[in-house]
């Protein structure tokens, strides 16, 4: 295996990249100079180092703060009520730009596919469970399930309603799904901040 086949292996395993994709990455390094190289080699091999997992919503952040959690979950001026449970750490930047949530985030870590038999090691369900019992004590009354809009999404909602079930049947919970509002297989990451007004306005 050359250079080239081992560098290009690397990126194939990023998210939508495919073998010609990943080639073509490899061939722009080669054209790059030396220095812009040095300085990539050097943001991947510190990113662990420089970025941490915040214990409270699992979301990646700069470790600058010096606390275990992230600047949203910090901040004591959102709105207690609310818990926004999405797919990825992407999601949340352009839910912030649309100016229109002021509640707390959880990062599931991913979906469900509709063909997986063990759903638990791909998502985070004990986790949230745990963080909406904290919440619980804090006045958390809605949690809102922010998945795309696609038939993995669909299904990763009805997990999460059942697995969280025995606080819907006690009523301490409202869950309500914000698929209302984005077309069929739209990605929150992707979306407008006028549609995801309209998505929060009409989440049911
Ligand atoms: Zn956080």
């Amino acid at each position: 295996m050359t250079s080239i086949d081992q560098l290009a292996k690397h990126f194939e395993r990023f998210p939508g990249i495919g073998p010609r994709q990943a080639r073509r990455f490899v061939y722009h390094l080669l054209s790059e100079n030396p220095d812009a190289l040095t300085s990539l080699a050097s943001a991947i091999s510190t990113i662990h180092t420089k970025m941490s997992l915040c214990t409270q919503c699992f979301q990646y952040f700069a470790r600058d703060n010096g606390t275990m959690i992230c600047d949203i979950c910090n901040d004591t001026e959102r709105d207690n009520t609310l818990l926004m449970v999405v797919e990825r750490d992407s999601d949340i930047p352009p839910i912030e730009r649309s100016g229109t949530y002021n509640g707390y985030y959880f990062v599931l870590g991913g979906t469900v596919p509709l063909l997986d038999a063990d759903e638990n090691i791909r998502v985070r369900g004990g986790a949230l469970k745990g963080i909406i019992d904290l919440r619980l004590k804090n006045d958390l009354a809605e949690v809102i399930l922010a998945f795309s809009v696609n038939p993995d999404g669909e299904q990763t909602a009805r997990y999460i309603e059942k697995l969280l079930e025995s606080y819907t049947e006690r009523n301490q919970l409202k869950i309500s799904i914000l698929g209302r509002g984005l077309s069929t297989g739209s990605e929150l990451e992707y979306a407008d901040p006028e549609t995801i007004k309209n998505a929060l306005r009409n989440r049911t």
